[in-house]
């Protein structure tokens, strides 16, 4: 995959090379989100974060040119939305209110400055949702396009939910949307005149939004805390595919996660329409590949939770997809006993799922 340098995206024009740092940023910071519990925010050596729990929720992710999103599938303003989304996701699926970011971003020289700008408001547009702002950050130059965020979320006297809490007996949820920037992915790989069919046309309409996930998720930021708040005894983001997620959430709790079958998900038929434009609309091929979508693509960042059965109120967008079993109980004993994801009563493939170091 090329690194060359990123296609012109706002009409060419001055190049990050030509501006000095200070420069850049004055054309950055008027787009970026304000934090409202930042007292001190950009423009010092530190921002100051105010957070009323004495405990902060913390993450980074990493987001690499070439390996993670492509500039010609991807403008600056999709990169800084997903960079925003995959982080905040992280930090509801504490059960914590997403608060600010801290933004570190290499760029090479002749990256043109609109996709910074276009950057900038991507971040805003991934803030939006849940108000949270960008606090601070740092601009390199360097070889390729690398994006580095680190959210801080303020647990509001909320138990962290963790991903070893799941007991038997629990019920497994799901908040947000399953497979669609998997499908987005496939259809960008498919080729450009695929999309380019999608995009004129603007239908199948499922197949738009599936783009629109792959390039700027929008995960179910308000169904973290919302979850922790209705007891959850588990829970993460998927952001490596259902089934690989579900996974590591059973071996860190010591139980079996019970998927229901996947088929009475509203997913599998948003899905297919869109499988059926990289199958050709063969039927049995069309159904397998929504399936590998809903279960193993990640990056959606939906929340999935387990919650006591006797759960007294779900978030709106939330719903129940399964059952967490004892090890022992008789059936289990397809997965030998030991923690792991059973679907349709069988061992679930859970490898499947993507791989960050596999590549884009
Ligand atoms: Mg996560």
């Amino acid at each position: 995959m090329s690194t060359a340098e990123p296609a012109p995206l706002g009409g060419g024009g001055e190049r990050v090379g030509d501006l000095s740092e200070e420069e850049l940023l004055a054309v950055i910071t008027p787009l970026l989100p304000r934090a409202a519990q930042a007292p001190v925010g950009t423009g010092d050596d530190c921002a100051v974060l105010s957070f009323p729990d004495t405990r902060t929720a913390v993450s980074t992710d990493v987001l690499v040119e070439g390996h993670h999103f492509r500039t010609e599938w991807s403008t600056g303003r999709d990169v800084g939305a997903r960079a925003a989304a995959q982080n905040l996701a992280d930090a509801a699926a504490m059960g914590a209110r997403p608060v600010a970011l801290v933004i570190g971003l290499v760029m090479p020289p002749a990256t043109p400055v609109a996709w910074v700008r276009d950057f900038a408001e991507g971040l805003a547009q991934g803030c939006g949702p849940c108000g949270a702002g960008v606090v601070g950050g740092d601009l390199s130059g360097g070889e390729s396009l690398v994006v580095a965020v680190t959210v801080l979320g303020d647990l509001e006297g909320r138990t962290p939910v963790l991903r070893s809490g799941a007991r038997p007996g629990d019920l497994v949820v799901h908040a947000g949307t399953l497979g669609r920037s998997a499908a987005g992915l496939a259809l960008l790989s498919a080729g450009p005149q695929v999309v380019a069919a999608v995009e004129r046309d603007g239908s199948p309409a499922q197949a738009r939004s599936c783009l629109a996930a792959f390039r700027a998720p929008t995960p179910a930021l308000a169904a973290g805390p919302a979850l922790a708040d209705a007891g959850a005894t588990s829970m993460m983001d998927v952001s490596d595919g259902l089934l690989r997620d579900a996974g590591r959430i059973a071996r860190a709790s010591g139980v079996v996660i019970d998927l229901d079958d996947p088929d009475d998900l509203p997913d599998l038929s948003f899905l297919e329409p869109v499988a059926a434009l990289v199958t050709d609309g063969a039927a049995p091929a069309t159904r397998t590949l929504a399936r590998s979508w809903l279960l193993t693509g990640g990056e959606d960042h939906g929340m999935l939770a387990t919650v006591p059965a006797a759960v007294g109120h779900l978030p709106a967008d939330a719903r129940v997809i399964g059952r967490v079993l004892d090890p022992g109980t008789p059936r289990a004993r397809a997965l030998g006993h030991r923690p792991g994801v059973l679907l349709g009563g069988e061992p679930a493939q859970e490898h499947a799922g993507w791989d960050h170091f596999a590549g884009a």
